[in-house]
């Protein structure tokens, strides 16, 4: 272990901050992690992760370990709500994906991931995770950098890593004048026992996704295919404050959809919504001592599956770019900013153009039927290309 004083400090205990934690950790760092909750616990959903994804893992030595909890989809498909048109169908396994992705695409319980990533932190005294501490700003000199709490207290650090997502407070205060950009689009998600799902959703094993005029239904199995993990997404135009009438707004939207689509609502709490947004693109996200990571520096529409994805790979480039800086963090995060910024926009902005496409109606939707019926599997593995081949840290040397 380093004989540094200070700490770094890493703001949020979600995937990005308790992932940057470890890997600080496991280079011999004090780090402090602060979670505002009282427990550090993540939201219980399924997440998917691309192929880029499980070499990231590997580095922050916890590949192993998520492979064993992951479970394989064969397949990605994609249909028209209302005709049950195939619109696209991305092989997950087989020669054309294998000679393209050496690493498999996962489907992970989001608590079992953060389990595996929380425990491996346990193997390292030196990172401290502190709950119940709600950054509410920072102040920078010359020597660090302090955090402060909402309940007065104040921790001393190195430098400070915000992983405090969506709503960063830490991005606040860098750009008073950037806002999470809100969409009028919702998700709701559930998690069912699969022998316990309708019929209709039991007979797909893969990613299975159904495209509607300003909604779409997604869901995939989870733990050895003893879980199914649902997400629907509907445009609120304009949003129902009851629950009762919002419900009946969803159930008009696919009033006139293939029954396997209806069978997802039936299966949700309808009452419970998250409000779906994200933000522009940023050219700078350090500042001296301080930088963002993850969704508080890109948070991005899930179009593509891959917030939580573009939160690890920051961490792997972000703690390989601070093991060589010599104790230099501000030139460190200023080189990650500039290393990331492509890549991170790039899915921010495809995100959304995808986001239309999903959600599109009338012709838009013809078009698009068309168009996507013309591309072969290995057409969709050469699109995603870019984004499922692993960022290669080698480079950073
Ligand atoms: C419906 C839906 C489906 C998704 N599916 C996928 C998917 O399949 N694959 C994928 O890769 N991504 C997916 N994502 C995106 C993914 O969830 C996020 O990109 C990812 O969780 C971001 O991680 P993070 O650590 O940056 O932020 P977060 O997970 O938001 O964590 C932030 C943490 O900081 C804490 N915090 C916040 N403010 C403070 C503060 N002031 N002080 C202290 N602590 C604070 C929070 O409590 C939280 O623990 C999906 C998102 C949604 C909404």
């Amino acid at each position: 272990m380093s004989q540094q004083d200070k700490p770094m400090l890493v703001v949020g205990g979600g995937i990005g901050g308790v992932a940057m934690a470890l890997a600080l950790g496991r280079q011999g760092r004090r780090v402090q992690l602060l979670e505002q909750l009282e427990e550090i616990a993540p939201i219980g959903y399924g997440v998917q992760m691309g192929p880029n994804v499980l070499p990231m893992l590997d580095q922050l030595g916890v590949g192993q370990a998520v492979r064993r909890a992951a479970y394989l989809p064969p397949e990605i498909e994609l249909f028209d709500a209302y005709t049950a048109q195939r619109l696209a169908c991305v092989p997950l396994h087989g020669a054309a994906f294998d000679a393209m992705f050496p690493q498999p695409y996962i489907a992970i319980h989001r608590v079992d991931l953060h389990e595996i990533l929380l425990q491996a932190c346990r193997a390292y005294p030196h990172i401290e995770m502190v709950q119940a501490a709600t950054v509410t700003g920072f102040s920078e000199s010359a020597q660090g950098v302090q955090a402060q709490c909402a309940d007065g207290k104040s921790f001393e650090g190195e430098a400070m890593i915000a992983a405090d997502g969506l709503r960063s407070k830490i991005r606040a205060q860098l750009f008073p004048d950037d806002a999470p950009r809100a969409t009028g689009y919702v998700a709701h998600r559930a998690i069912v026992p699969f022998d316990q799902a309708p019929a209709s959703l039991q007979s797909r094993l893969g990613v299975t996704m159904w495209s509607g005029d300003g909604f779409h239904v997604i869901y995939y199995p989870l733990r050895n295919q003893s879980e199914l993990n649902l997400v629907a997404v509907f445009r609120v135009d304009p949003p129902v404050a009851s629950a009762a009438g919002h419900a009946e707004q969803l159930q008009a939207a696919v009033a006139t959809c293939q029954g396997e689509v209806r069978d997802v609502l039936a299966c949700m709490n309808l009452e419970r919504r998250w409000a779906i947004a994200d933000r522009e693109p940023l050219r700078r996200w350090s500042q001296g001592r301080v930088t963002l990571l993850g969704d508080s520096a890109h948070a991005t529409l899930q179009s593509l599956a891959q917030g939580a994805g573009m939160a690890v790979e920051d961490v792997c480039v972000l703690s390989r770019l601070i093991e060589r800086s010599e104790g230099d963090h501000a030139s460190a995060f200023s080189r990650f900013q500039r290393l990331r910024l492509t890549r991170t926009a790039r899915v921010q902005l495809t995100s959304r153009a995808l986001w239309e496409e999903y959600h599109c109606g009338g012709i838009a939707a013809q078009v698009r039927n068309q168009a996507w019926g013309e591309r072969s599997p290995q057409d969709f593995l050469y699109c995603v290309n870019w984004l499922w081949s692993p960022v290669d840290l080698a480079e950073l040397a």
